[in-house]
Formats: C-alpha cells, structure tokens, sequence
C-alpha cells in the first residue's frame, strides 16, 4: 500500500528528502513548491519504505491501509497530483533524488565563532536556528517575549489539529542542542535593543511574525460582541495576553468575515463536540465557555465567489468531514457556474467537494450539531446595532442589492498584519520589514542596515504554512552566512558570558531552557490528570513560579557551561 500525505502537511519538505526513489512533490526545487497547499506522494512511485513518515515533523504521513475514514479521500488528493502515472502498475524505481539544498557554510578569519540572536521562538525563528546550528560553533540566542516558546504553533494552531502542533518535539530537539540558548520572557525593543544585541553577536535575525490583525474599516467594529478570529483563537488556545477576552456565545448565530484557514479553524471549534475538544490542549476558559454555548450556526461571509475560496483544500476536506457544513441554494448555483469555467486542478477539487454540501434550506439546532454555512459574494458595509453587535449588513458584491444577517458574534478574519519592530524601518502598508531575501534594507539609503535581517511573516507577509518558514529561514541565514564570511559582520565588542548579565540586569525574571521545560512538564502533567496532552498555564505569573523552582540542569551541562565561560574568558 502507498503511503499518503494528509491534512497537517506542514509543507517544509522533511520527506521529500527521506524518499529514497524521489516521489514526494512539489520538491523544495520545483516552481510549484511555494504556493503549493500541501505535498503529495506519488501512489505509482512509492515504494511503501516509509521513510517519509519518520521524517515529517506533523505526522501527516500514513500507509494508505491506516488511514481513518475521515482521512480517505487524501488517497484521491495525493494520486491527482500525478495524472500522468497509470494506477494500475508500478514505476521503476527511480535513483535521481530530490536535489538537496546545500546548508549554507560559515568561513573566514573571525576571532569567534559566528553568534546569532533570533528575536521571536514561533516556526521561522526555530528553522533559522536549525539552519544555523548545522555549522559547526555556531552559537544562536533566541530571545521570546513570553515564558514559553513556539508562537503560533502553541497560541495560533486550532487545539483539534494536535497532530500539527507535534513540529514542537522538532523545536524541542533544536533547543537542546549545545549552542543553543533561550532567554524566554525577555522583549526586545523594551529590555533590549537592536544595539544591544549587536553588542553580543554578529547578526540578529527579527523573526517576530506578524502578531497584528488586518482590520475592517466599516462602521461598528469595535462594538461589544464584535472581534477577530485570530483573537478568538489566541482566547481558545489560553495566550496570557487574551485570557479576558469578551467572547459572547449567547446569540445563537456567528458570523466570521474572510474566509481563509483562520476563518476555518474558528467555525470548527464554535461549532465541535465539548467533550471532543476537552481531549485537546483547549484552555480551560474556552471549554467551559463552548460548554455553555447557544451557538447553532457559524456563517463564513466571504466578498467573493466559490472559485476565490482562500482556505486550502486539505482543511476544506478535514472540515467537511468533521463539521456539518452547508450552502444556500444561491450559493450552490455560484458553485456550478464556477465549476464550469474552472482549470486549475486544486480549484477544482474544492468547488467538487462544495457542490456536494447539503443546502441550508434546514433551521439549524438541536439534536443536531451546530453547522457552518459557507457564504459568498457578500461585501461587509457595516456591523448593525446600536450599543451591541446584532448582525451584520452585507451589499451583494457588484450590486447595489442590500442584505442583513442577525448574529450576536461577529469576527473578522481577514490575516494578520507585521508590526513595526524598534530600530528597523517598516513598510506600513504591507506590514513588513523592507528586506531582500531575508537582509534588511533602508528604504531611504538601498543599503542594507548593519547586522538586521528578517526571517518569516515579518519577511514575506502572513502566508504559507508552518513548513513554508523552513525554505524561507534557510534563505535569509544563507544571506546572513554569505556576508559574515565577506566580512561585513563586526565582532561582538563583549564576552558572550556578558549577555546573561545585561539579560538578568535588564529582566530578572528571564526564563531558560531549563525553566521552560518546568513549564512544559507540569503542563504536560496537568493535562494527564484530565486525558489531555497537556493543560495550560494561561497567566504569566503562574508559568514564572514554576520557572522559578525548575530543578538545575544535569552536572554535565552545567560543566559544558563553565568551560564554556572560561573559555570567553580566556
Ligand atoms: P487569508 O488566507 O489571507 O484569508 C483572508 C480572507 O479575508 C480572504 O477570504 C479575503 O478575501 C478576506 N478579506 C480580506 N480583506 C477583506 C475585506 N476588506 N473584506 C472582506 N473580506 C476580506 O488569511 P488567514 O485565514 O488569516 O490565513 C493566514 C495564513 O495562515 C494563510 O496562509 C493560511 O493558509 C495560514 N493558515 C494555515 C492554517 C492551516 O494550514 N491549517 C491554519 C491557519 C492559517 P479575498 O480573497 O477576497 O481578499
């Protein structure tokens, strides 16, 4: 049986260089590999190894014969990418593997070794400093502004995708290397600042994400019971900073404009099983909060047609055969008009798999499960009510033809937008940090500003996938790498040992590796009380006394660290 890539594919390519015949694409070389939703095993080529599954970091991959039965049509999905291939017989197996980027290499005379602070601890910052640390004596700092590390992959990913969430054990592996050093809890641009850190390293990699929400320009956002999904999945993920947020499930209609992944993810979990989503690393408040739910129905209101649908296939299947999902008979016939015209392969598929969703013709309610209703051509012109959201009114896009919709929630989930960093010029409009492959550019002058470069959605713009960051830090560290060795990079003027001090000096409270993983086990322990993976901390003060009691670090380590200060001091 050929094995098969599902819905968590986090595209950063892992497998594609496990495979020993080379059937796994897009590959990182080919041109599709950039905006391709996810990767796909060829059926015809596979030789069933299974290479490929110990490789990927989200468990996406399993032998077709294993796969559950809301999995199945991933089956379909892998062998369409492969028209060409006949089904019934087996290609040769093939010795031409996927070109394997090379790891960019440190040289030259440097009285150090290279040393990189990376600012943020999400996906882009950790695949830069797993690129880093392939060179020998690298050494890479990463610096978080809370206790805990990973960024969206702990506060973004829908707590009902654990299986994305395991690229942790990844981030986890590149965090105990030797060279490598958390200081969680510190936040650059207020403990320290871009001189700081080039006080201490040579380069400082921002790969800070874009932690703004885009937002709607129209009258009455900003109303009790309006707010956006990315807010509403920092609350249900149990971020310190969204805990209190006022997420209002007593009307029993949502509505959720844009209909992206993000959009996705909210509907799904306004509209699961409690008791299923009591089995994930939920926080507590939003459990108890989906518990005492009256939502019946979650309507996804996009501004455009079917054909412009901006989820990926792979979470258009995962919710279809999760969620009860439906369509109004308008937009059922938007679906068929689209289908007719349609080309690109992927399109295709989402509007198949669309025009076979039940119409919403049905009251929503009990004793069935609350449903999603897609929703097209719908443009917001303004959220209705007076001292609180009740709806919304929408314009029939490209028609002047007026329509109301009463809800009590309304959020918008229309991306996320890059925020400003200190010290480094900003593109206001595209919410990103000027740059070039990764180096950071004055806008005023063209030239790069000394030792800045950018890594991720502060880079390119909130797209992609968590994988998507691996090909991009891979870029900006070879930009980093190609001027440390043309010698453009000046030596920290201090000792590194030095960085603790100011770092203690500055934020007392800073949390190591050592802190962190108290963090993490006593999460992990909670959550085993109750059958769940873990149970977060959602207040700072909490996860900072468990920090404070971390047990020390083995002997070994705390050996490897004095040799390595004395060696400074030498
Ligand atoms: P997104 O994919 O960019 O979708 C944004 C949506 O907002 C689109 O439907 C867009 O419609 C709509 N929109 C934008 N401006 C609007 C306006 N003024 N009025 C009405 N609608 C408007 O953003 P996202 O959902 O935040 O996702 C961000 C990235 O994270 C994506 O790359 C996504 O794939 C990724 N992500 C992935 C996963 C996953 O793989 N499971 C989960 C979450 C997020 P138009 O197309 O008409 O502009």
């Amino acid at each position: 049986m050929p094995h098969v890539i599902t819905q968590s594919c986090c595209s950063d390519g892992s497998c594609v260089y496990a495979c020993p015949v080379n059937c796994i694409h897009p590959s990182p070389d080919e041109p599709g590999f950039a905006t391709a939703e996810m990767l796909y095993i060829d059926p015809v080529a596979c030789v069933d190894c299974g290479a490929c599954v110990s490789a990927c970091p989200v468990g996406a991959i399993a032998p077709a014969s294993q796969l559950a039965p809301e999995q199945q049509p991933f089956i379909a999905l892998n062998a369409s990418y492969y028209p060409e291939h006949p089904a019934d017989q087996k290609l040769p197996p093939t010795s031409k593997l996927a070109p394997v980027i090379p790891a960019p290499e440190v040289r030259g005379n440097h009285r150090g070794p290279l040393t990189v602070a990376v600012v943020g601890s999400g996906p882009a910052a950790m695949y830069a400093a797993d690129e880093l640390l392939t060179q020998h004596g690298v050494r890479v700092n990463v610096f978080e502004k809370l206790p805990t590390p990973y960024g969206l992959v702990r506060a973004g990913v829908a707590p009902d995708h654990q299986t994305t969430k395991r690229v942790t054990a990844l981030f986890d592996r590149i965090a105990r290397r030797r060279e490598f050093q958390f200081f969680l809890n510190v936040e650059v641009g207020k403990h320290l600042s871009h001189d700081d850190l080039l006080a201490h390293h040579h380069a400082v990699i921002y790969a800070v994400g874009a932690p703004n929400d885009r937002r709607l320009e129209i009258n009455g956002m900003g109303l009790p019971g309006t707010g956006t999904a990315t807010e509403t999945v920092a609350w249900i993920n149990g971020h310190p900073d969204f805990t209190d947020l006022p997420v209002d499930l007593s009307h029993e209609r949502v509505i959720v404009v844009g209909n992206g992944n993000v959009a996705l993810d909210v509907a799904r979990v306004l509209t699961a099983d409690p008791d299923e989503l009591a089995r994930t690393d939920i926080s507590d408040h939003a459990l108890q909060a989906l518990r005492a739910s009256r939502v019946q129905e979650v309507v996804i209101a996009a501004r455009r047609g079917p054909m412009h649908s901006a989820f990926t296939l792979p979470e258009l299947i995962g919710l279809t055969t999760k969620a009860n999902v439906v369509l109004a008979a308008a937009d059922h016939e938007l679906v068929l008009r689209d289908l007719a015209g349609v080309s690109d392969a992927v399109t295709k598929q989402k509007l198949e798999i669309l025009s076979k969703l039940g119409e919403a013709t049905m009251p929503a309610g009990p004793p069935l499960r609350p449903r999603i209703r897609l929703a097209y051509q719908l443009t917001p012109i303004r959220v209705l009510g007076e001292h609180r959201a009740n709806g919304m009114q929408f314009c029939v896009t490209g028609t002047d033809e007026v329509c109301q919709l009463g809800a009590g929630l309304v959020l918008t989930s229309i991306g996320y937008h890059g925020k400003a960093i200190r010290d480094l010029p900003f593109d206001d409009i595209a919410g990103v940090v000027p740059n070039n492959g990764g180096r950071v550019i004055d806008p005023n002058s063209g030239e790069p500003v000394h030792g800045a470069y950018v890594a991720g959605w502060i880079k390119r713009g909130p797209t992609g996938f968590i994988g998507t960051n691996k090909s991009c830090a891979l870029q900006t560290v070879q930009r980093l790498v190609d001027d440390f060795n043309a010698g453009l990079l000046r030596d920290p003027i201090s000792k590194p040992s030095a960085l603790d001090t100011l770092v203690r000096a500055r934020q007392p409270t800073v949390v190591d590796a050592a802190g962190w993983r108290a963090i993490d086990a006593a999460e992990v322990s909670r959550g085993s009380l109750s059958d769940r993976p873990r149970n977060k901390f959602t207040s700072i003060a909490d996860m900072l006394e468990v920090a404070a009691n971390a047990p020390e670090p083995p002997l070994r380590r705390r050996l490897a660290d004095r040799l390595r200060q004395l060696a400074d001091l030498a």
